[in-house]
């Protein structure tokens, strides 16, 4: 089997530069060479996975095919690559441990004293070098998450030192650092990253390529003299400026030779350019995009990274739709029936969006009936979905205080049940409806009509699920289940013909949209709201 070449990213300065979006375009340029990529994130916090942590903590926890809750870039990573990740894409220090500890407990370490180094640096190095060694890549990309300096970092720092020193010829270091404009100097400042440098060479390491990210566009002289002072070759310093949009990152790196100047790194020469003509059109189309839809989100987190493949997916979707979205979030906390016509009645569409627990759920059951009796196209996602499901119990069947049992365990009408397997669960993390299952679709549904096949695949994240002795009740009343899962016969999507578009699943469709190949039925959420504006 070939060796696998690794591309390793950290950063410093400060977080959110955007590691995630640059090792993404690092692996779109690379997949539009011909190459064989992967990407993994290793994460330096204890949690063994993101899927037990806040939002307002961590932003949206992303889920892979096999069901993993893993962070949010490694949703850009698919964005960008149209890759499929897995747990193994994603690790975090809690898993590294777990591992560690694990192993010392059936007596493994014979008897050594059980440390940092090696013990845990050689378990971050397997865990790096497993995606090699499983799989065909020609590159693999690891995003070491967190920010050079920090003390969790330190173990995953050294793992990489060693790593370089053992793969020589086969490993490239990209750091990605900050250019801060002083307004009232007039002036961009180096000195940051040129400690964040020394830091790295303190610890061994010496990045190959530095990717300056930048508010205002640094002239020449400030990368050449940025390679300078951290013995970097000039032409290996590139900035990354603020756009518009992240996904001309691809294309803004390609024009300063990101890709060739790494590939040099590793003894390869370019003789051609990356082919990028499908994400160039895309951005091409974007640009020109000239319709504008008002979309609502409905749901508990004012907070942009709560929702990013959400966002994503629709952006996406709209670009293919010539359309461009604007978004309003709307907290449902605040909503009730004498207030929610200043919040939607002026939207093209509403996203009822997932969620855990009761804050807020009164507000989205309000947003539903408001949708469903103004025809307002309407996407109900997971917890959103849940909440149509409800509200169409308590308001067209009748069914008094209808309910989730999440909500209320004492509710006459369980209308959203437990499933049975979850009845004996008692730990919080990892033990949800995970991952991708099949749904068959009803032929003519809107469903049908946005996927364009009767068996689709995609994610779910829960624990409670359509009550089915209910269904027939619901589709008598005119709220029909169009997508059932085949092996267990339970109800993945819920819609209302009377309705325009009016569609709640079960799943998240938000995980599977990517730039290239956007998720079917965001395109028809979309669809539906530009003809009714032609209308
Ligand atoms: N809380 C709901 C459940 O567990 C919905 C979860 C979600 O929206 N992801 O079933």
């Amino acid at each position: 089997m070939k060796q696998s070449k690794y591309i390793f990213i950290t950063g410093g300065v400060v977080s959110s530069l955007g590691k995630g979006i640059i090792a993404a375009s690092i692996g779109r340029l690379l997949l539009a060479r011909g190459y064989k990529i992967t990407i993994q994130k290793f994460d330096p916090y204890i949690n063994v996975d993101p899927g037990t942590l806040n939002p307002y903590e961590h932003g949206e926890c992303y889920v892979t095919t096999d069901g993993c809750e893993t962070d949010l870039d490694l949703g850009h990573y698919e964005r960008f690559t149209d890759i499929r990740t897995t747990s193994a894409n994603n690790v975090t220090t809690g898993k590294i441990y777990q591992t560690v500890i694990e192993r010392e407990r059936k007596g493994e370490y014979l008897g050594k004293t059980v440390q940092v180094i090696p013990h845990i640096t050689d378990e971050i190095k397997r865990r790096m070098l497993q995606l090699g060694a499983d799989g065909d890549y020609d590159f693999i990309i690891t995003e070491i998450g967190g920010t050079v300096g920090d003390i969790e970092s330190l173990p995953f720092l050294e793992a990489i030192r060693q790593l370089k020193w053992e793969l020589g010829s086969y490993a490239v270091s990209v750091h990605l650092t900050y250019v801060p404009y002083i307004a009232a100097a007039g002036e961009l400042k180096t000195k940051p990253t040129q400690h964040s440098v020394k830091e790295l060479q303190g610890l061994g390491l010496q990045p190959d390529v530095l990717v300056l990210r930048t508010e205002r566009e640094l002239g020449r002289e400030v990368l050449v003299k940025v390679g300078h002072f951290c013995n970097v070759e000039k032409d290996c310093v590139v900035q990354s400026v603020d756009l518009t949009t992240i996904y001309e990152v691809p294309i803004k790196m390609a024009e300063q030779n990101l890709d060739v100047v790494i590939l040099r790194k590793f003894g390869i020469k370019c003789d051609k350019s990356p082919d990028l003509g499908n994400w160039q059109n895309f951005i091409n189309r974007r640009k020109q995009a000239d319709k504008e839809l008002n979309i609502a989100l409905v749901g508990k987190y004012d907070l942009q990274d709560a929702y990013k493949s959400i966002l994503e997916c629709l952006s996406q979707a709209a670009t293919y739709n010539d359309s461009k979205v604007i978004t309003h979030f709307v907290q449902s906390e605040n909503l009730t029936h004498s207030n929610i016509a200043s919040y939607l009645s002026t939207m093209d569409g509403v996203v009822i969006c997932p969620g855990f627990g009761q804050r807020g759920t009164e507000g989205k059951i309000v947003a539903a009936e408001y949708c469903r009796t103004h025809d307002i196209p309407t996407l109900g996602i997971c917890f959103g979905m849940q909440m149509m499901v409800i509200e169409f119990a308590r308001n067209v069947l009748g069914l008094e205080n209808a309910n989730s049992i999440e909500l209320d365990p004492t509710t006459p009408y369980s209308v959203i049940e437990l499933m049975a397997e979850q009845k004996s669960v008692t730990q919080m993390g990892g033990t949800m409806r995970l991952g991708s299952y099949s749904c068959e679709l009803s032929i003519g549904s809107e469903a049908y009509e946005a996927y364009g096949q009767t068996i689709i695949q995609e994610r779910h994240r829960h624990r409670y699920e359509f009550s089915i002795p209910f269904r027939s009740q619901f589709e008598k009343a005119g709220m029909l289940c169009t997508g059932i899962n085949p092996d267990s016969g339970l109800v993945e999507i819920v819609e209302v013909p009377a309705c325009r578009w009016y569609v709640g699943v079960q799943f998240h469709p938000e995980y599977t949209g990517t730039v290239l190949h956007p998720n079917p039925l965001f395109l028809s959420f979309i669809r539906t709201q530009i003809r009714k504006q032609i209308e």
